[in-house]
């Protein structure tokens, strides 16, 4: 029961009712039986500095952040994290007890994780990106950073240029992408592509024995590309782990306790079957 004394914590976005959030961190709080409650915040564009000013006056647990605040957010925050100052990009934001807001991203580790409790790790392979957002910088940076050799490749030369220098790793041509994928040992699609968009962002037979095929996408839960990859083969990871994932290590960066992962992902499995 919500009380005088219940903590709130909350995600800021436009849009954000779409938001996941609230079903993974509030079934978090319940296992861990805390007197939390998060809840979402719609903020439009340029008004993310006097959201986050808020959580600091109001005593926040912390703010998730998304689409369109997350560079605005990294710009008031604090003190950043090596990961989202180089990201420029905050997806967590925790209110110290002085008020101090700390910025973090924690997508790039989530999809690790998510790639680790599938099985798979990425230091020593060579890992191709799709896409130049900021799904494929975190992920890249992430990979780069755990001793992947990472390239990305986006259908816009300079933005993958842009998004390969801000993670330190190589680029190329959206042209060469299937036969990079050939020669990878991960493949990552962090384009929307397969979503509500049909297709696959590669040749379907790209992807195949030997190779991990992971795409960031989670509803659906299996893209026509991870279908042709898993028959051609390959092993194929889809994007609900990274989503539990991200949403994990916020809740134990705000709680300092492990995070309960089954109610999480339980939580959410639900809400997407229900779609
Ligand atoms: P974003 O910032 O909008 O970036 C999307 C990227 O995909 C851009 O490089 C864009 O290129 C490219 N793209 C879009 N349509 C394309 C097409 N038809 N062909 C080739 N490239 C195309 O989005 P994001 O936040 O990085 O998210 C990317 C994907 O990852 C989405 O599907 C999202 O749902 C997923 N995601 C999943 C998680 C998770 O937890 N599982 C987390 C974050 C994101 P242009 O710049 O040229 O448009």
């Amino acid at each position: 029961m919500i009380s005088a004394s219940t903590r709130v914590a909350g995600v800021i976005g436009d849009p954000v009712r779409h938001s996941l959030s609230p079903l993974l961190h509030n079934a978090a709080y319940r296992a861990l039986g805390l007197d939390w409650v998060y809840v979402a915040f719609e903020v439009p564009a340029g008004r993310a500095t006097a959201a986050l000013d808020a959580a600091a006056a109001l005593g926040l647990v912390g703010l998730s952040v998304t689409m369109p605040h997350k560079a605005d957010a990294a710009r008031r925050c604090d003190r950043l994290t090596a990961e989202a100052a180089r990201l420029g990009a905050v997806n967590t934001v925790t209110v110290g007890p002085d008020g101090l807001l700390h910025g973090d991203s924690t997508d790039g580790e989530g999809f690790l994780r998510s790639l680790r409790a599938a099985g798979h790790d990425v230091a020593g392979a060579r890992v191709l990106v799709l896409g130049a957002g900021g799904a494929a910088r975190a992920v890249a940076a992430a990979c780069a950073g755990a001793g992947a050799t990472v390239t990305v490749a986006a259908r816009r030369p300079d933005a993958a240029r842009v998004a390969a220098e801000t993670c330190g790793v190589q680029h190329a041509p959206w042209e060469a992408r299937d036969g990079l994928a050939a020669a990878a040992a991960v493949v990552v699609n962090a384009t929307p592509v397969g979503m509500a968009e049909p297709g696959t962002p590669l040749a379907p037979g790209a992807v195949g024995a030997g190779q991990v095929y992971v795409d960031l996408i989670y509803h659906p839960r299996e893209t026509e590309m991870m279908v042709a990859a898993a028959a051609a083969g390959a092993e194929v990871v889809g994007g609900l782990g990274m989503l539990v994932h991200q949403a994990a290590l916020q809740v134990e960066r705000w709680t300092g306790r492990d995070a309960p992962l089954q109610p999480m992902r339980d939580a959410v499995e639900r809400a997407l079957a229900a779609r």
